[in-house]
């Protein structure tokens, strides 16, 4: 970065010490700090047509006060002021707060122009900036800031300005000419100024433009010279195979493989075929059969000469896991075995000898897999399935068991392009995106609360069949507590309804693991028809005979994870349902139940989720990872997200963008992040 915008914020007309420390608090410490503190939003004060407004939209009109001004005070600087605007031949109420003072300003029949809030069921507008007599300020749109303590959004653009006039000079392009005229993008310096300053809508449409574009091409150039880098600097191991051999493990499969499930098994063995490490990620929807995939990649290895790793998240599904690759194993003389918590003493130590000597095969498990204990003869290939629960450290500590493994992660969590490419975009990604033929889809229903009878007299239909079902119940997570109750009232609730006809079970949250699979494992043998749950049984857990889902407060799950959580019926050959009881109150809301009734299809429901709730929430706060965007937004702009995407691929493969001088700053940007000393961005 140019050293003058590296400067100390004093250099600058206007900031003192004080003024230096309150923008230091907002992180603006240097020049260019300032000069890339972008607005967040953009006021808008054109005229609107109150007809084509939405609920909640952020308006401007123009009007005539109507009546007096009536003004309320409340508490001691509380206020409110409304009065009756006539917009056209409307009248409307328009509100302000804690702004008494306004009160003398809104004479009668006075022309005024109001922006704010509309609230299309009050017809009311909360406002937040008046303007007395038509609109006419000198732009209809200003750029808005997020400020902190004594400084303003006005004081801001000042300095800002001020910063402008004397560095603007100093702003570099980062992009060569060839690309700027590719795409005919603004340079660096005049959309900088743009963005701060717009003269109008086109012009900051064009400044906009570039950021986003460039904000992708930068973190895609980060990530991918990052996979770049891990792929040339680990070595791994060519695992060749002798194509025959597989090819008849694939034909003795109870079923043939889904052409989906076939390219994602060339994909994956191409991969382990190649010199480097395999670091790829598995998408498939739910029941979409990654099992077998994994069975696939897994004989591969063995094929070549090396054992492999299933890791899962729980006790239950390790042995389900380990049960059924045992079952298309067995006829070619493969050893499997099952490593958990509850494997002890001598068992375990002859478990670890046999591993240590190669006499097994395939080991399946949970995190007791990466105990320090466990060693293997040759590990090949390592599969986690259900990636999004384990961390970070943990899939690490089992890619480095053994000599450089290839490593493969299976998700269930459909992960829409856009953020599958932007937060994964330093592994390969394979998906799964057919489901095997035959398979019926769930019936989805979306009843209110107060229907509950009836559903459980379609549960009991059900039930009187010799079918089982799931009950869900919402994890509320500020407390553990309420969890555990309202999944406690449920179970007594519905233990009332079905008397002595159907045995009811509660899981949640607060068993003990033992006691959980205790719990599991009379379910699945039918000794409990009825299972009430908090959302512990969301993964992997395969109950063919379940065919029914009652979830309550569905408005409170993601789309994925109901989606998730409706996976568990609908494994058997029995049409099985699904009825989710919620009374959201937003449109939303009530949108969100709605698609979840009108589709199946995992990715189809996460790209509505994220649509509907941002990419923050996607993943939750805590683990999202997810990249910071000023500028770009990774739903709106994901066209350009994916010609960044390709246009960094071709980039870091090209010996120009790493020896060319016109590419000398752009390169700078990438190779400045660490990434290249190995330093890892997950
Ligand atoms: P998931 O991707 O959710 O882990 P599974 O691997 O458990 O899905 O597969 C779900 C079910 O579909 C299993 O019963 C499996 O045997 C079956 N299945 C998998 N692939 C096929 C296929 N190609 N044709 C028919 N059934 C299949
Ligand atoms: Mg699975």
């Amino acid at each position: 970065m140019n050293e003058q915008l590296n400067k100390s914020l004093d250099k600058l007309k206007g900031i003192g010490p004080e003024t230096k420390k309150q923008l230091e608090e907002m992180n603006i410490d240097t020049i260019y700090d300032l000069l890339e503190y972008f607005p967040y939003r953009y006021e808008d004060y054109r005229l609107r047509n109150l007809e084509e407004i939405k609920h909640e939209e952020k308006v401007t009109v123009e009007g005539k006060v109507h009546s007096e001004p009536s003004l309320v005070f409340y508490g001691k600087k509380r206020s409110r002021l409304t009065i009756k605007l006539l917009v056209e031949n409307y009248l409307i109420s328009v509100v302000f707060f804690n702004q008494h003072y306004l009160k003398s300003k809104l004479a009668v029949n006075e022309l005024i122009t109001v922006t704010g809030k509309w609230d299309q069921h009050r017809q009311t507008i909360t406002a937040n900036h008046l303007q007395i007599g038509s609109n006419q300020k000198a732009q209809d749109f200003e750029p808005v800031y997020t400020v902190k303590g004594s400084i303003t959004v006005k004081g801001l653009r000042k300095f800002i300005s001020n910063a402008l006039s004397q560095y603007e000079g100093e702003v570099e392009e980062i992009f060569p000419d060839s690309l700027l005229t590719k795409y005919r993008l603004l340079r660096r310096k005049e959309a900088l100024r743009i963005i701060h300053f717009p003269k109008d809508r086109e012009e900051l449409k064009q400044a906009r433009r570039r950021f986003v574009y460039e904000e992708f091409l930068l973190f895609q150039l980060k990530m991918q010279g990052l996979r770049k880098y891990e792929r040339e600097h680990s070595k791994g191991i060519s695992q060749n195979h002798d194509v025959n051999q597989l090819r008849a493990f694939i034909d003795s499969l109870p079923f043939p493989l889904t052409s989906a499930q076939k390219r994602v098994v060339n994909e994956i063995i191409k991969d382990m075929k190649s010199p480097y490490r395999m670091n790829r990620l598995l998408q498939g929807d739910v029941g979409s059969g990654k099992t077998v995939v994994a069975a696939v990649v897994l004989y591969a290895t063995i094929l070549a000469g090396f054992q492999g790793a299933l890791m899962v998240p729980t006790e239950i599904l390790a042995e389900q896991h380990a049960e059924s690759l045992q079952k298309l194993f067995e006829p070619f003389g493969i050893t499997c075995a099952l490593l958990t918590s509850s494997v002890k003493g001598k068992r375990r130590r002859e478990l670890l000898a046999h591993l240590k000597e190669g006499k097994i095969d395939v080991l399946i498990g949970t995190h007791a897999l990466i105990q320090e204990e466990v060693e293997f003869k040759a590990l090949g290939l390592v599969i986690t399935d259900e990636q999004h629960r384990f961390g970070v450290n943990q899939r690490r500590v089992l890619r480095e068991k053994g000599t450089n493994p290839d490593v493969l992660f299976m998700t269930a969590t459909p992960i829409p392009r856009t953020l599958a490419i932007t937060v994964f975009g330093e592994m390969d990604v394979s998906i799964i995106d057919e489901m095997p033929a035959g398979r019926k889809t769930i019936e989805t229903y979306w009843a209110k609360h107060d229907m509950l009878t009836r559903i459980l007299q379609f549960m009991e239909k059900e039930l009187s069949q010799g079918r089982q079902s799931y009950v869900i119940c919402p994890l509320i997570e500020e407390s553990e507590k309420l969890d555990l109750q309202n999944a406690v009232d449920v179970h007594a609730t519905l233990s009332q309804f079905f008397q002595n006809r159907y045995q009811v079970g509660l899981m949640h949250g607060k068993l003990h693991p033992d006691e959980k699979d205790a719990m599991m494992k009379q379910f699945s043998d039918n000794k409990i028809q009825v299972l009430v749950s908090t959302t512990v049984v969301e993964v992997g857990v395969n109950v063919p005979n379940a065919t029914f889902m009652l979830v309550y407060d569905a408005e409170r799950f993601g789309l994925s994870q109901l989606h998730q959580l409706r996976g568990r019926v609908g494994r058997g050959d029995a049409q099985s349902y699904c009825v989710l009881i919620a009374d959201p109150k937003t449109d939303v809301g009530k949108e969100r139940m709605k698609i979840m009734t009108e589709t199946n299809d995992g990715f189809v429901l996460s790209e509505k989720d994220l649509e509907l709730r941002g990419p923050g929430d996607f993943f939750g706060k805590k683990q999202s990872g997810m990249p910071e965007f000023k500028m770009a937004d990774m739903v709106h702009d994901y066209r350009t997200l994916e010609t960044a995407r390709n246009d960094a691929a071709v980039l870091i493969d090209s010996p120009v963008f790493w020896e060319g001088e016109e590419y000398k700053n752009l390169r700078k940007y990438v190779t400045d992040t660490g990434v290249f000393s190995g330093e890892k961005l997950d």
